[in-house]
């Protein structure tokens, strides 16, 4: 790499330490890593690029955005908002701060889902709902592991729909997934013609009172209406509880995520609503009731 002579040697090594060091007195857990994929991300390469070339050196305008960036993150703005993207299903998906940020948890959505549906999953021509879409990452995973399948996606932001299209444009789902904007709190008018297998969602479940306890990297930069799910939390599943049903088919599945000890508490729901059955908890890996679903009975 040519360089001027008069400059301080700054190589990836040596940035990658001191970047560490700083978020790391900033109270960044993983501090090394989001060293290095902050760095990776300035300069376009791989994380596994800068620990190959050690010895490469930054460019002043790079070490110069690396810098900001360091010290966006130091301020706790999330990762994923500053890369622009966030792994799921081991898939890429865009995002910003008008979408959640996609969570390991949710992909136990997806697993129960596949578990419902059982085996030859390229030959199901399903229908899919997916309820409070946001980057797209249910409907688009849904998509990809039924190749036959039609989803879809409403949400009542259309910037967060902006970036589910994007998202499915990329993850190359767009033609099979129909993207609607719809306030599912206060309106279901979704055409009747054709009922769903499975309705999904991971709807907004932090109880109002709680969100300003919550991490400042999520109280300070993650969509509010994404995570305040009204008092007690559970408004959301209250209301799709109610309005899905009509919606299912006989024998159809509603699966939701929940949040920690929402589990019986929406069960509940699900039971006093009536016409459910099979009303399964699922752990996620932590130990935790994360996800609930639900048949339409066939009765
Ligand atoms: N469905 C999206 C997700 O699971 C958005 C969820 C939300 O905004 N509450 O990440």
């Amino acid at each position: 790499m040519m360089d001027s002579p008069q400059k301080i040697s700054v190589t990836f090594s040596s940035v990658l330490k001191e970047a560490a060091d700083t978020l790391s007195s900033n109270h960044i857990e993983q501090a090394r890593l989001e060293a290095e994929l902050l760095l990776a991300h300035v300069l376009g390469l791989r994380k596994e690029d800068l620990i190959i070339h050690p010895d490469r050196e930054l460019t002043d305008p790079q070490e110069e955005k690396f810098q900001q960036l360091i010290e966006r993150r130091c301020v706790k703005e999330p990762l994923a908002y500053i890369v622009g993207h966030r792994e799921f299903w081991s898939l890429k998906f865009n995002v910003n701060p008008k979408v959640l940020i996609p969570r390991p948890e949710t992909e136990g959505v997806i697993e129960r889902l596949l578990n419902l549906a059982g085996d030859e999953t390229d030959e199901k021509a399903i229908r899919i709902l997916d309820v409070g879409t946001g980057s797209g990452i249910l409907a688009i995973v849904s998509a990809l592991e039924f190749p036959k399948s039609r989803v879809t996606a409403v949400d009542n932001s259309g910037d967060a729909l902006e970036i589910a299209r994007e998202n499915a444009l990329e993850n190359r789902v767009a033609d099979r997934i129909e993207f609607l904007k719809m306030d599912l709190m206060r309106d279901w008018t979704l055409p009747k013609n054709d009922l769903y297998d499975y309705i999904l969602s991971n709807p907004p479940y932090i109880p109002s009172r709680e969100l300003e306890q919550l991490m400042p990297d999520v109280r300070d930069y993650e969509p509010r209406v994404a995570l305040d799910g009204g008092p007690d939390g559970l408004v959301c599943y209250r209301c799709i509880v109610a309005n899905a049903f009509p919606y299912l088919k006989t024998g159809g599945h509603l699966i939701f995520e929940v949040g920690d000890d929402q589990a019986g508490p929406v069960e509940q729901i699900l039971q006093a609503h009536g016409g459910w059955d099979e009303i399964e908890i699922v752990q996620d890996l932590s130990g935790r009731d994360r996800v609930v679903s639900a048949r339409r009975a066939l009765g």
